[in-house]
């Protein structure tokens, strides 16, 4: 099959990455017109500047949440869905040169953002600046999506999806080939109940992360060690604390961790008689498939996971934090019903906080087996199926959407990692692969 990526296109689309990651857009203090910080509303500002720049219709949201670029004509909308911000450098000291100096360096781009999505996102505009150049006409609108919060609490791309008509289909460049079809239904609450004064506890963590340790400074310290004896736990102390150890993953492996706040639990329910702690030391126990409170819950995405994150306990309240990552084809409603019953008997009460609906685009639909067909073609790799997640891309927050790309399966992981880059071969690779996939889906 005829390349469309040429070598000058290679070339231009990594020079405008380099331009764009020298604009450092992590998270940062709100300001007018840039709810998400100066640094991403520039980065918008640059990004939409390009996409002029290539001939593409923009619109720049005056409030600074989104953005978007579109070419082609037609009532339908083919979405290609990409984030703007970044995490933070995290230690400077741990990177060899600036993460915010768009460089090649030993073939390949270096720079915070460059797999993560500024890369995948350009990768995928200069495909179809390709295709506009050789002149194909599009039998639909292609429009370009730009969030500005996806590493934190996706406000950018909620405002897009309050104000902005939505897609007919679309891809997500911001995972791995081959594809995504599938992500787990995502539920984040508290679980709420009394206080005691018997005990105090501050065992406060992300949600989406198994917690490797958990300290108790309380009373009856020997027989909280000998509980976690008992059971075999591994724990540290000195004279004034315990240490739980166990091991951090992220929550939606949660049963390959040791989750330490759980065994923490675990112990300090055998010592204290308060029915709270019961939840855990009688029910739940170490099995983060939720499993001996909600049965075995799973389907072709997987099982479900359920992590418990944090416990605070003090003389008003037990407040416990959960991430529950759900399989497509359940039943959330159900679900959430059966868990607020089975807390109940504990006394406590569950409290939504925050939930993203899951991404589920049949494996048989034309969408998925188009790009299927175009990854194979492109890579060779016949036997590639396509993939289940327990993360989250913005595909999910569209239409008939799916994660496609940008990073090979062979690429080296650098996403949220010190010195982020992306290997030029695996850059090109992405390119001819996005835009043949393009072609045929938006092309007569
Ligand atoms: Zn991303």
């Amino acid at each position: 099959m005829d390349k469309i990526i040429t070598e000058d296109e290679q070339k231009a689309a990594v020079k405008t990455l380099e331009r764009l990651i020298s604009v450092p857009s992590y998270n940062q203090q709100a300001e007018d017109g840039a709810p998400f910080g100066r640094g991403i509303r520039n980065a918008l500002d640059e990004m939409m500047k390009i996409c002029d720049e290539l001939g593409f219709k923009t619109y720049e949201d005056p409030d600074g949440y989104y953005g978007y670029a579109e070419v082609g004509s037609g009532d339908k909308l083919f979405g290609i869905i990409c984030h703007l911000d970044t995490v933070p450098a995290g230690d400077l000291g741990k990177w060899q040169h600036n993460p915010f100096k768009g460089t090649v360096i030993d073939n390949a781009v270096y720079g915070r953002g460059s797999q993560d999505d500024k890369g995948p996102g350009i990768a995928a505009l200069y495909a179809v600046k390709a295709l506009m150049d050789q002149g194909y006409h599009f039998n639909q609108r292609i429009r370009f999506i730009y969030g500005t919060d996806e590493e934190i609490l996706w406000r950018g791309i909620a405002e897009y999806n309050k104000k902005e008509a939505p897609i007919d289909s679309g891809i997500s460049p911001d995972a791995e080939f081959p594809l995504i079809y599938a992500e787990k239904g995502l539920q984040q609450s508290y679980l709420v109940g009394p206080g005691t004064n018997q005990l105090k506890l501050k065992l406060k963590n992300a949600f989406n992360a198994v917690p490797d340790s958990a300290v108790y400074d309380g009373p009856k310290q020997d027989e909280v060690k000998a509980a976690l004896d008992k059971h075999g736990f591994e724990y540290t102390s000195d004279d004034n604390s315990i240490t739980v150890i166990g091991k951090s993953v992220h929550a939606m492996m949660a049963p390959e961790g040791t989750n330490a706040v759980l065994r923490l639990a675990i112990a300090l329910d055998d010592v204290f008689d308060f029915k709270p702690l019961d939840f855990i030391g009688k029910l739940f126990k170490e099995d983060a498939t939720g499993s001996n409170v909600l049965g075995d819950v799973h389907d072709e995405s997987g099982q479900l996971t359920f992590n418990i994150s944090s416990l605070e306990i003090n003389e008003d309240e037990t407040r416990m934090q959960i991430d529950l990552r759900i399989p497509v084809t359940v039943d959330r409603d159900k679900l959430l019903e059966k868990l607020s019953k089975q807390v109940a008997e504990y006394d406590l009460k569950y409290v939504h906080f925050d939930y993203l609906a899951p991404l589920y685009v049949p494996k048989d639909s034309k969408l998925v087996q188009t790009l299927m067909e175009v990854y194979k073609e492109q890579t060779g790799d016949v036997d590639a199926e396509p993939q289940i997640s327990g993360g989250a891309t913005f595909a999910r927050t569209m239409n008939n959407c799916v994660a496609f790309g940008g990073m090979l399966p062979t690429t080296p992981d650098y996403m949220h990692q010190a010195n982020e880059q992306w290997p030029l071969p695996d850059m090109y690779k992405a390119m001819e692969i996005y835009a043949q996939a393009i072609k045929k889906l938006c092309v007569d």
